[in-house]
């Protein structure tokens, strides 16, 4: 693919996104940060935080960076407290973190991987708005990062799909609550080669399969999920609130 020139949509403009030191977060991040955004990187382990600064820094990106277990309310608080100490303002909040943390059928999932899914997945994105919500600007967006599996929940992962499906109605419930200052989108990514889907990485059929599934015969990127986001964060989208863009290469979603 031809190198695109990026433009500068987010000069002076301050932008968090959570689960950001690796995979579709750190491109995001890395998006933002190159269109000028001031990011500020998390997720749980201080030396994921220290090695995502290091490479955004030497990108020429403002960059700045804390610990933050999506799950962990003192964590949440602090990444809100710290990037307004820092910056003084929110205009863009990316809540990229997830987990699968089993393949069971839905009936047999223990309620403890139940109430992990729904904490991680849904639960941890509504408490850091929340924080979040008394520091956005006027003109500012959130994203939210669901899951082609939001519309078609395999069976391998049918329960983290179905907390993907609750990412949709959360994204069209927060966009009516946070209007008209604060537009609130999703963006649903189809199969991308990370740490997360590296089922993809080690097995060579299943990858051939979701090649398959596509209609641009290929898997995902994390650029592709950094474009998309960075559109729908940007005000060349602000006369979009409440919308999912499916990035899945033509797989099957919805009408
Ligand atoms: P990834 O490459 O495995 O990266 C996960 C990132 O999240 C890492 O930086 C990790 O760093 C951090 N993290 C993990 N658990 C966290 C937690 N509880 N709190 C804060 N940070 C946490 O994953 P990915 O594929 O980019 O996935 C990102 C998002 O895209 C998820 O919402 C996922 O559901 C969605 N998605 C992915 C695909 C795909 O094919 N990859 C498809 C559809 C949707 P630490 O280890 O330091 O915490």
């Amino acid at each position: 693919m031809e190198k695109i020139k990026l433009g500068r949509r987010f000069e002076g403009k301050v932008a968090i996104v959570t689960a950001s030191t690796q995979g579709i977060g750190f491109g995001i991040a890395e998006r933002l940060g190159l269109e000028g955004a001031s990011v500020i990187v998390s997720s749980r382990k201080q030396q994921n935080v220290d090695e995502a600064i290091e490479k955004l820094k030497s990108k020429g990106i403002d960059v700045f960076g804390v610990v933050c277990h999506v799950s962990n309310a003192q964590q949440r608080k602090n990444l809100i407290d710290q990037t307004v100490q820092r910056y003084g303002k929110i205009d863009v909040v990316v809540s990229n973190a997830a987990a699968n943390p089993s393949i069971d059928n839905i009936l047999q999932t223990k309620e403890s991987v139940l109430d992990k899914l729904w904490e991680i997945n849904v639960k941890a994105s509504i408490l850091l708005l929340q924080d979040a919500a008394p520091h956005l600007q006027k003109g500012s967006s959130v994203v939210i990062i669901s899951s082609i599996a939001g519309y078609y929940p395999q069976q391998s992962m049918a329960m983290y799909g179905v907390t993907k499906t609750a990412l949709l109605g959360l994204t069209k419930a927060l966009a009516t609550e946070m209007a008209p200052d604060t537009r609130v989108n999703c963006v649903a990514p189809g199969f991308v080669p990370t740490h997360f889907a590296d089922f993809i990485i080690k097995n060579a059929a299943a990858k051939a399969a979701i090649e398959e599934r596509t209609l641009v015969n290929r898997l995902g990127t994390t650029e592709d999920m950094a474009a998309a986001t960075a559109f729908l964060a940007s005000d060349e989208a602000s006369y979009i609130t409440g919308e999912t863009v499916v990035v899945a290469g033509g797989m099957p979603s919805r009408l």
